[in-house]
């Protein structure tokens, strides 16, 4: 049995946005700037797009900018902020010890160029509250940019709380939504976000489109130079093929929302509940915000390199916290920051699933995983120095 439970990563297209694309290339090919009906029809296609996404999203088509994902649309949101606070002598940035790298790694930048980023700290029931914002505001705070749900451990910001608190500061607020679109109830002017970062292999739809909606009266900088694409914001020929894609499969996300959560969140808790039987595990992130398709474990003992190749033994596709794969020796940030320490780490397990997954394959799961921990623990030497009280359980 094949297993894919990696849908934080990315997703399998569905068949709606597949749809969706193939009349980009065989019909609508024309350039949206060109004055001929070709081109002018393609214009056409493409702004219908922006007004469909822009309804999903509660705001004007003229606030949506299609960019090539998320990434690009995190640092977009950061700098044009970050640009626009150091004008008026405000060099102050308050975001999350776990964003993703998109987000931090901008933020690292803008460190270096004298900005100062304060981090707020996720220990506490592995989230952040809206007091911790509120408290955070400075008299120089240029931005507030929080993600809306994280990848790795699933928990779900407060942030329509934040949105108010900001509002009320009139301070800009941005967030990461990447892992929320398509998966939760988002209406940003009910919400009060100012900017927010979506991308469209996360719901469903094609790799390398997303788009960032930016409250009108919030200057945006343009990271790319060229032509005046995206009302002079994001130089270069549309990807029209990825934008009608990743509209229909926002539509069809949306309309399905509520099922979907059900559905999903069902699986999840089975996941949850079977895997918390296995001998010193812990929970990763919010155990009550938290995404539909989120399951977070940190095993004692064990590497999650170990397991992952493992169950793929197994037919499963699942994640791990840390980042051995990618050369790099320490452990997830995100773990580290809700206070995991590098051994316990080291020993995580993502589960992140999506409306395709069946109850059957959370059998496979559940039988899978309890097997596979059992097996790498019987071969670790740390496993062994646990039991014979050598070293000391800390989970
Ligand atoms: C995947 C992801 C991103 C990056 O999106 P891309 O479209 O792959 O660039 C950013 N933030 C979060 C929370 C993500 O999960």
């Amino acid at each position: 049995m094949q297993v894919y439970a990696d849908n934080a990563a990315t997703t399998r297209m569905s068949a709606a946005a597949i749809g969706a694309m193939m009349p980009c290339f065989e019909e609508f090919y024309g350039n949206p700037s060109s004055l001929h009906s070709i081109g002018q029809q393609a214009k056409e296609v493409l702004e219908d797009a922006r007004s469909r996404m822009a309804a999903l999203l509660g705001c004007e088509p003229r606030e949506i900018y299609f960019t090539s994902g998320g990434s690009e649309a995190d640092n977009q949101a950061i700098i044009s902020a970050a640009r626009l606070g150091a004008r008026k002598g405000k060099k102050h940035i308050i975001s999350t010890a776990f964003e993703h790298h998109a987000v931090l790694h901008t933020l690292n930048r803008l460190e270096k160029e004298g900005f100062e980023i304060t981090l707020l700290d996720v220990k506490e029931g592995h989230n952040i509250t809206a007091a911790q914002v509120k408290d955070a505001i400075r008299e120089d705070t240029c931005l507030v940019t929080t993600m809306y749900a994280n990848n790795e451990i699933g928990s779900i910001l407060p942030i329509p709380e934040i949105g108010a608190i900001c509002k009320e500061a009139g301070v800009p607020f941005h967030t990461d939504a990447v892992q929320a679109v398509g998966h939760i109830a988002i209406n940003v002017k009910e919400q009060n976000i100012d900017m927010l970062s979506l991308s469209a292999h996360k719901f469903h739809g094609p790799k390398g489109v997303g788009a960032l909606y930016c409250r009108r009266g919030l200057m945006l900088t343009n990271l790319i130079d060229g032509g005046a694409q995206e009302r002079g914001k994001r130089a270069g020929t549309e990807n029209l093929p990825g934008i009608c894609g990743m509209v229909a499969a926002l539509e069809e996300a949306v309309a399905h929302l509520e099922e979907n959560a059900a559905k999903v969140t069902a699986m999840r808790d089975r996941l949850i509940t079977g895997l918390s039987q296995i001998p010193h595990c812990a929970l990763n992130g919010d155990a009550v915000n938290r995404l539909p398709g989120n399951v977070s474990f940190c095993f004692e003992g064990i590497e999650g390199e170990s397991l992952l190749l493992l169950l793929d033994m197994y037919g499963i596709s699942a994640s791990s916290g840390s980042a051995c794969t990618s050369g790099d020796l320490d452990p997830s940030h995100v773990l580290l920051a809700i206070g995991r320490v590098h051994d316990v780490a080291h020993g995580s397990l993502r589960l992140s699933l999506s409306h395709y997954n069946t109850d059957a394959e959370i059998d496979h799961i559940l039988a899978s995983v309890p097997a596979v921990v059992e097996q790498l623990r019987g071969m670790s030497p740390v496993w062994r120095d646990l039991q014979i009280g050598k070293r000391t359980y800390i989970l």
